[in-house]
């Protein structure tokens, strides 16, 4: 028997741990513990995920949410060493960059457990961005990297970390898994669509530290967002933090704002939308998963394939660039059959690499 505790605590991590969990559950010998670190808690922020996506329930979750960075990271980091003092697990399973992850990989390592990181190996070069420091700090740390691209690989070693006693393979991308498992169930379960009655629209998230903490980026987007909105519509399920910002500053907004969505309704809009302007990470992918351009409103990305191949521009966040950089994506042919996240396949990878171990 293969005890591996998860470490989740954001929505993306929600929806890559609903990909390899359902995996995990299919093998006998694993047997998977879920800790929710409680860092997303809203119930469209979290209830959803599980509730649609039919995650097993958290054996732990830590309610631990709304505190500063440090605060935070800390607390998570002795609740988590509680619990795997108590559980004993042969791997730590933690996703991507936030603070659940540095915290769940830390409290592992320092109690000699292997650690996993899913989604090894990114880089934006921006150290600025909480997210680069959880990155870099978890892989360093970790024991088994799977890595989404041949670019993550390529930054692993440019660090030296195939000198390192850790194994590092290219596994693809678990997001895509979940986007081809929950597809069809999306298009049969989400109502979004008829409810909001769209026809054309921009689908566009926005919740980036480095944009919505610096009111001047923020009112620049919001800016050429509503210069978009006059040419077609733009909706945005906003993310708590974004709207809590934007109510305060009372910046004028004119396009369609709606609360955050669930999965199935988030693939629905995927699947109907024209393009995607986002400074998510998640939605940079998801939005190629479904065929559609991408606006990124960063000035720098983790997934480079995208931009190298045509499918993802960078925007920044000038109002202007934003609007220049849509009229070009919106009018861009893309063959969007490119191999460049494994096909579905990612999650296949890890169980059978563990199952070796
Ligand atoms: N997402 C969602 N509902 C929303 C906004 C995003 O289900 O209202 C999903 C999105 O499809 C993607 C994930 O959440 O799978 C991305 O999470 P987020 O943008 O919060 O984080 P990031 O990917 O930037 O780390």
């Amino acid at each position: 028997m293969i005890k591996i505790v998860t470490i989740v605590g954001a929505r993306p991590q929600f929806i890559k741990a609903a990909a390899v969990s359902r995996q995990f559950s299919k093998h006998k010998e694993i047997q998977e513990v879920i800790v929710h670190t409680g860092q997303h808690f809203d119930k469209n922020m979290s209830d959803v995920f599980f509730e649609e996506m039919q995650i097993p329930h958290p054996n732990y979750n830590l309610n631990i949410h709304g505190l500063s960075h440090g605060a935070m990271t800390g607390q998570m980091l002795e609740g988590i060493e509680k619990i795997l003092l108590k559980e004993k697990p042969y791997f730590v399973l933690v996703y991507g960059d936030t603070n659940s992850t540095i915290a769940g990989a830390l409290a592992a390592k320092k109690l000699h457990i292997k650690v996993i990181h899913v989604e090894a190996g990114l880089r934006s070069f921006n150290m600025d961005m909480p997210e680069e420091i959880n990155r870099i700090l978890t892989d360093r740390i970790s024991d088994i990297l799977f890595c989404p691209t041949d670019a993550a690989v390529q930054n692993l070693k440019n660090e030296g970390m195939d000198k390192m006693n850790v194994r590092i393979i290219k596994n693809g991308d678990v997001m895509q898994d979940a986007a081809l498992f929950y597809a069809q169930e999306a298009e049969k379960k989400s109502t979004i669509i008829k409810k909001l009655g769209l026809n054309e629209f921009v689908l566009c998230t926005i919740h980036r530290a480095e944009n919505t903490d610096n009111i001047d980026n923020l009112k620049s987007i919001i800016e050429g967002l509503n210069r978009i909105n006059q040419e077609v519509n733009v909706v945005v399920p906003l993310h708590p933090r974004t709207k809590n910002i934007l109510d305060k500053e009372e910046i004028a907004i004119q396009f369609t704002v709606i609360e955050p969505v669930g999965y199935f309704d988030m693939i629905m809009l995927l699947k109907h939308c024209k393009l995607v302007i986002t400074d998510s990470g998640g939605l940079q992918k998801e939005a190629f998963f479904f065929r559609k351009n991408c606006v990124t409103l960063r000035n720098e990305t983790e997934w480079v394939e995208l931009v190298e191949n045509g499918y993802n521009t960078l925007a920044g966040n000038n109002a202007d660039k934003i609007y220049q950089t849509y009229q070009i994506m919106m009018e861009r042919n893309n063959d969007f059959s490119k191999n460049l996240y494994g096909n579905g396949k990612a999650c296949e990878v890890i169980v059978s690499t563990l199952l070796k171990m």
